[in-house]
């Protein structure tokens, strides 16, 4: 395993990839890695000559100065699993690498970041767009891959690549859940063990929506849902939208054949957690 701290040695090794003509895919992570991030990691593996994982717990996405000094921070067992998944490549830079002076930057995304984790984290899309911009400069990647899990993010970012014409391909990959249905994530960690298994209500609820949506429209299908999770006083719904997969503007009547996001955030134990399901 080859893991560089510096932005210097990055550039060098891909710029010498790039030479020898060889595909670069590229995994942004926040690291304390599971195996959602592990499968966008094999497929990075296989659809390129050398796959390069990112992981950086990148301070100016954060808005809230609790979640980022709870994020997990696992290096070790990360690089490990990343040996089991065939990464050789590793850019684990440090904040003072990345950031030797806070960035004057931020990128403002329209409509896309008005709503949503936009509308709840103000700032985030702006850190997650001058981060993302940064390792596709430094990286250069033929292919990146991100989950749909975080589908604004991925649309956001797809907005960056179009607007600053980024030549890479991007990668939208499938949510990855746990046995009983939850979305993996890295803040799963810090639920409580008597909690854990509520947590399952939150892909059970999305479930719920997908059912009713067809016959019963959505603002019954928004009420049920918001009904089904009030039963249990831990889940503290912050929205539930349905919106249009592209775009992400709130619907007000559902259509067939139209892509349509279904996004929720819950907290439980004071853990924000997302997850969405979209009906193509
Ligand atoms: P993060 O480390 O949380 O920034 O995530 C890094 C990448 O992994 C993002 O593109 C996420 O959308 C993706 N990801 C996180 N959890 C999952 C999951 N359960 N299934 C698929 N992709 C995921």
């Amino acid at each position: 395993m080859h893991v560089i701290k510096t932005i210097e040695e990055m550039r060098l090794f891909c710029g010498g990839c790039q030479k020898e003509g060889l595909s670069v895919g590229l995994v942004p992570t926040m690291g304390a890695l599971h195996q959602g991030h592990i499968s966008l990691v094999k497929k990075a593996v296989i659809e390129n000559q050398v796959a390069v994982v990112s992981i950086f717990v990148n301070p100016i996405q954060f808005n809230n100065t609790t979640d980022l000094t709870h994020y997990p921070r696992t290096l070790d067992a990360d690089l490990a699993l990343l040996g089991k998944a065939g990464c050789k490549v590793v850019f684990a830079p440090s904040e003072e690498e990345m950031y030797a002076d806070k960035p004057m930057l931020s990128i403002h995304f329209g409509l896309l970041e008005q709503v949503m984790e936009g509308a709840f984290r103000p700032g985030h899309f702006s850190g997650v767009g001058v981060v993302v911009a940064k390792l596709f400069a430094i990286i250069q990647p033929t292919n990146a891959y991100f989950g749909q899990k975080d589908l604004q993010q991925f649309l956001v970012i797809q907005q960056l690549v179009k607007d600053l014409s980024f030549p890479v391909t991007l990668h939208r990959c499938a949510i990855v859940r746990e046995e009983d249905g939850l979305a993996m994530s890295s803040r799963n960690t810090r639920l409580t063990k008597k909690n854990r298994p509520l947590a399952a209500k939150i892909f059970e609820s999305l479930q719920l929506a997908e059912r009713l949506l067809p016959e019963k429209g959505i603002d019954f299908t928004k009420e049920e849902v918001r009904a089904f999770l009030a039963q249990q006083k831990e889940l503290t719904l912050e929205y539930f939208e349905i919106a249009d997969g592209n775009t992400l503007v709130s619907q007000i009547e559902y259509k067939v054949g139209k892509i349509t996001a279904l996004c929720i955030v819950v907290y439980l134990d004071g853990v924000r957690l997302i997850d969405n399901v979209l009906l193509e």
